[in-house]
This record gives structure tokens, C-alpha cells and sequence, in this order.
């Protein structure tokens, strides 16, 4: 039947040649919970960050349908997203207080519990590359900051000038985040700093052999200061992958650190027998509220199921369907444009 129906849709046009219709490999990314509010999206903002949310997808579907590892895959689609300066990774990644970008990112391998992380980089083009490094190239799992940079000069990982991640969106968005500030009193900031985060990227994966893997990469969030690091270079917190489960996740990143939320729902899923989708939903609409933050996460388990829950307005995301179509998605339940 699959390969019938795989027949039908190739000569209709409508399935590239090579992409298998398969349950046999899965890929999940995201582009970030905290999506643009509906109100102020344009139909043409709206294709252009859905042909990059596909970009992304093709590019680890391409590793995955040839058989390649989901290591390879989350790392290919995350990649695509950093050089895109639609999302906050990479290129495009939202700034510091003091105007400059600090990049974090983190991947781990489920079937060899391996991981690697960077966090406040300022000059590599590809922070999950160098992430990989970390993992495959170093006895560490997590370099930061200058020591981070000199390890991937030494091994020959691109650098870039500061200069090359700026945006003017993003320097606008800094200077909305200074104004409001400014208009605040302590009291009230304390009270109300409800934080900016948009559009931080990440990869869950299953390849042919079973094997799965979860990457994620941000900019953190708007006017950071004082060397701020969120979840998303934590293991564990904005990212896990074991023999059950992958996770990436998105959102206020100090809650999804005190919540080990990437790793809570791998253990649910491995401990108690959960599924991918209670598992997933209970931390993301229960247990971080329940704290105060919000944000989303893309979960996959080694039978293939996903999920992807999220408590904000919308949240970038794309996946590959059961019959091995790319699709994206931006606002809850397929209500986009
Ligand atoms: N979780 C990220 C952080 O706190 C932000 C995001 O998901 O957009 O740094």
C-alpha cells in the first residue's frame, strides 16, 4: 500500500524522487514557541519563515531517507535555521543588553548518551557545529564563552565577525525592550518582566536503525545581561535524547531550568510508561505554568510518535508525516494562513 500510494504521489509530482514514505525515520524541528503574534504576521513573513522552516526539514530528511544517522540530521536542519535570519539562532539571534549576540546551543545522541554544548559564543557562524565538536572532539560536554572560540579555531570551525549576526529587526526589538524598560520602575519591573523569546531553533530525530537525537540553538533572549544562559545548552533541560526519547525544547528558558523539562518527560516516558504526547503535554501545560514560564517542546519516541505542545500564541514548527510529506506549522492546530 505505502509503496502503491508512494508510486502515485511520485508521478503526481507531488513526492521528490529518493524521500521514502516512511514510518521508518522521523524528523520534528522547531523555530521557537513565542511565535509572532498572529495580528502583526504578513502572508508574505509567513512564506518566507515557512520555506525556511522546509529548507530545514529537507535538509535532514535528505541524511535520513539515505539511511544517515539522526545525529547527522538534527545537526543538518539546525544548521539551515542558524543561517536563517528569521529565527533566534545564529544569524538573526536577538541581542544582549549591551547590543551584541551570545549564542548557546547543545545536541545529544540517544543511543550513546553522548552530548555536547557551547554557550555565550560570539563569533561561530554555526554554534551547533561547534556544539558537535564538543561532544565528538573534546573530553568536555559544555565549553563556554572565549575558551569555547579558542577550541573551535584550533580545530578549524568557521568564525565570523560579531557583525555578521545583527539584524536590523533585532537591534529594533532591543531598542523597544531599553524603552519599556526605561518607562519601568524597579518595583514594576520586577513585578511584570515577563521576557521576549523568539524563535529559538532545534531538531528531534529517529533514523532507519532506531537511533534518535535532539538538538537545539539560540540567541537566548532579548537584553540579556550579565553572561545570561537559558535551558537551551543544558542538557537535560532545553535538550535530551536517550534510547526512548528526544526532546528539544523553547520557552522561559529559567523555568525550563528549574524544571528539567527536557529531561522530565524522557523520564516519564522511560520510568513510567508514559507516551510522547502525555508525557510532553504534562510538563509543558502543567508543570512549567504551574512555576510561572511558558514555551513549548518537540518530543519523539523511538516508535515514531511526536508531539509538540506548546502554551503561547503559536510556535515555528515543521515534521515529516506518516506518508514521508514535509509539513510546517505556526499557529495551534494547523490555523495558520
Ligand atoms: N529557551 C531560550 C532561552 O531561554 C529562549 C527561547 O526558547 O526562545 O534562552
Amino acid at each position: 500500500m505505502r509503496h502503491f500510494l508512494a508510486a502515485a504521489l511520485a508521478a503526481a509530482g507531488l513526492l521528490e524522487p529518493g524521500v521514502s514514505l516512511s514510518a521508518d525515520y522521523s524528523l520534528v524541528i522547531h523555530g521557537g514557541a513565542g511565535a509572532m503574534p498572529r495580528a502583526e504576521m504578513t502572508a508574505a513573513r509567513e512564506r518566507d519563515v515557512r520555506a525556511a522552516l522546509e529548507e530545514s526539514l529537507k535538509a535532514g530528511q535528505a541524511i535520513l531517507s539515505a539511511g544517515g544517522s539522526a545525529l547527522d540530521a538534527v545537526s543538518a536542519s539546525v544548521v539551515v535555521l542558524e543561517d536563517s535570519p528569521y529565527f533566534n539562532a545564529g544569524k538573526g539571534a536577538v541581542l544582549t543588553h549591551e547590543g551584541r549576540n551570545e549564542l548557546d546551543a547543545s545536541i545529544m545522541d540517544g543511543a550513546t548518551l553522548r552530548a555536547g554544548a557551547v554557550a555565550g559564543v560570539r563569533r561561530v557562524r554555526n554554534p551547533i557545529v561547534l556544539a558537535r565538536a564538543v561532544m565528538e572532539k573534546s573530553p568536555h560536554v559544555m565549553l563556554t564563552g572565549k575558551g569555547a572560540e579558542e577550541f573551535a579555531r584550533g580545530i578549524g570551525i568557521r568564525l565570523v565577525e560579531p557583525g555578521y549576526f545583527r539584524t536590523e529587526e533585532r537591534w529594533q526589538q532591543l531598542q523597544d525592550e531599553l524603552g519599556k524598560a526605561a518607562a519601568r520602575t524597579q518595583a514594576q519591573a520586577e513585578a511584570t518582566d515577563a521576557p521576549s523569546y523568539l524563535g529559538t531553533v532545534g531538531a528531534v530525530a529517529r533514523d532507519r536503525k532506531g537511533g534518535l537525537a535532539a538538538a537545539t540553538s539560540t540567541g537566548g533572549m532579548t537584553n540579556k545581561r550579565w553572561g545570561r544562559v537559558g535551558d537551551s545548552p543544558i542538557i537535560g533541560a532545553g535538550t535530551y535524547a536517550n534510547a526512548h526519547c528526544a526532546v528539544s525544547a523553547t520557552g522561559w528558558g529559567e523555568f525550563y531550568i528549574r524544571a528539567a523539562v527536557a529531561h522530565d518527560i524522557c523520564a516519564r516516558v522511560a520510568y513510567r510508561g508514559d507516551s510522547i504526547r502525555a508525557a510532553s503535554e504534562e510538563v509543558v501545560l502543567r508543570v512549567v505554568p504551574k512555576l510561572g514560564g511558558d514555551g513549548g517542546v518537540i518530543a519523539l519516541g523511538r516508535d515514531g510518535e511526536f508531539s509538540m505542545p506548546f502554551n503561547t500564541a503559536g510556535m515555528y514548527r515543521g515534521w515529516i508525516d506518516a506518508e514521508g510529506q514535509r509539513r510546517t506549522d505556526i499557529y495551534p492546530d494547523g490555523s495558520s494562513r
